[in-house]
């Protein structure tokens, strides 16, 4: 039995008691380092198998080889598993297998979710998340996105904003978007949403400070009828007031 938690963006506070419960009824955790380290409280007695990132197809053929065996196993992704998470690549590598592994998604909070409710109420209306990295979309597809999607005028939600490898992506989206976004559309920015060291940044589209952010960033883009008010970021749900 293969369960893939969400573990939410980081506080114990955070994780669903389904998803605590189906950590204490696996035996074997595995899991990128940075999540495990976020519940190593829940996980003392368990067999740990810990790795980096990029090794997420080598973490599911471990957890399909240890279920296959009898062992019950907990396949870890920060926030929801099933946004950019492991849900998906651990499906497609068991419909490729001739025996199956009984698989079980358990739901997390994504950091979109846990961002808005430290930004006030952004997601109130039509939205719509789009990551920025190109490891496995062709970046002219990720900026055919967020054209389509600011010209839409949905509120838009970057995963994956800025990295290393890619310290431009979020500037050129900025770009992209800015043909259709006003200089005053309320942009808000949470680091390590949920977490105890959670930063929290309000601003104006045509002030947005692109230093603020790294790979552990949530960026979430108002729509025209957003707002700032006393700190928080108000999109309307369109209730006649
Ligand atoms: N499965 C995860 C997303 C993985 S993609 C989820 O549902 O949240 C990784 C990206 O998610 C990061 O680059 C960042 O943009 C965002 N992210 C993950 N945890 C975060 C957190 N605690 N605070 C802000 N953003 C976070």
């Amino acid at each position: 039995m293969i369960y893939v938690i969400g573990i939410g963006p980081g506080k114990l506070d955070h994780m669903t008691k389904e998803a605590i419960d189906c950590l204490r009824n696996s035996q074997v955790i595995i899991g990128y380092k940075t999540y495990i380290n976020l519940i190593k409280d829940l996980i003392k007695d368990k067999e740990i198998i810990e790795n980096g990132m990029r090794q997420e197809i080598d973490r599911c053929n471990m957890a399909l080889e240890i279920s296959s065996k009898g062992k019950s196993v907990a396949l870890i992704s920060g926030g929801d598993s099933g946004v950019y998470g492991m849900a998906g690549l651990i499906y497609e590598l068991n419909s490729k297998r001739d025996k199956k592994e009984r698989i079980k998604v358990v739901q997390g909070v994504t950091s979109c979710i846990s961002a808005a409710s430290s930004l006030g109420a952004p997601l109130m209306n039509d939205f719509c998340q789009i990551s920025l990295s190109d490891l496995m979309t062709p970046w002219k597809q990720i900026e055919k996105r967020l054209e389509l999607a600011s010209q839409a005028d949905f509120v838009i939600c970057l995963y994956n904003p800025k990295s290393k490898g890619r310290p431009e992506h979020l500037s050129y989206a900025f770009k992209i978007m800015e043909k259709y976004k006003n200089s005053n559309t309320p942009v808000g920015i949470v680091k390590n949403a949920g977490r105890d060291n959670e930063e929290v940044y309000v601003m104006d589209f045509g002030r947005m400070n692109f230093d603020l952010c790294d790979m552990a960033t949530m960026v979430i883009i108002g729509n025209k009828e957003t707002y700032i008010d006393n700190g928080k970021i108000i999109t309307p749900r369109g209730y006649k007031i």
